[in-house]
């Protein structure tokens, strides 16, 4: 997955204030990805902006850099007291900018393409790492610290990010990988290189294929509507 810049000067975004971020909120963008990079690039816009926004093709648009805060979550000090999220009335009177990470996704009622799902999971760990390797603290990926605006904000935000948004899909994907980091994982050496990480699961040593094939010499292809790695050799 890659993450493509769109922020420019226009894109409105604020110090952090010394807040460390630790919660992620999921947003839906209630109109199409081009006119999302059209509103948060506009000049005209001085009032919102995500740090991310996930396509239905599962492209990742990124507007406002994780140690800055977007002005996507904001609320009165009066609303915070009426947020559904526990964090948000713990952390009141601070305004939940300050201390979260917004993604947008394109859509309108919250149902994500497969695309969209896969692209918004791996954005979540994505962010996970980046505040851990800025900030050395670890956003867990649970229902407390991974919410929907309408967590925040349920008297003007709802819908946001709509009744199709696949919680329960998305929270069992996220914890997925926590079972998987809980088993052994490994070092993976080529010719005596390290390569990266891999990990060992029921006796099977899964390692990062490209990077492995890379090292020896060979090229991989992923085919993802047949969902074929093919991996070309030199012999
Ligand atoms: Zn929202």
């Amino acid at each position: 997955m890659q993450i493509i810049q769109k922020g420019n000067a226009h894109t409105i975004s604020s110090s952090r204030d010394g807040r460390i971020p630790c919660v992620i909120v999921d947003h839906i963008s209630a109109g199409t990805m081009a006119s999302m990079d059209a509103w948060f690039t506009s000049p005209g816009n001085e009032v919102s902006s995500a740090h991310f926004g996930v396509s239905k093709t599962g492209e990742i648009h990124q507007y406002v850099p994780l140690d800055r805060m977007a002005w996507a979550n904001g609320l009165t000090v009066e609303a915070m007291a009426k947020a559904a999220a526990p964090i948000v009335r713990q952390n009141a009177p601070i305004n939940p900018n300050k201390y979260s990470v917004s993604i947008e996704h394109e859509g309108t009622d919250g149902e994500l393409t497969e695309a969209q799902f896969a692209a918004s999971v791996w954005l979540h760990r994505f962010i996970r790492d980046e505040i851990k390797r800025l900030y050395g603290q670890t956003i867990p990926l649970d229902e407390q610290h991974v919410i929907g605006h309408y967590q925040v904000d349920p008297v003007r935000k709802p819908f946001c990010p709509g009744p199709k948004f696949p919680w329960k899909q998305l929270y069992e994907a996220l914890k997925e990988e926590a079972k998987v980091k809980k088993e052994e994982t490994v070092e993976v050496m080529v010719n005596g290189k390290s390569i990266g990480t891999g990990y060992v699961d029921s006796g099977i040593t899964y390692v990062p294929v490209r990077a492995v094939a890379q090292a020896l010499g060979a090229s991989v292809d992923y085919d993802g509507k047949t969902k074929t790695v093919t991996i070309k050799g030199r012999g």
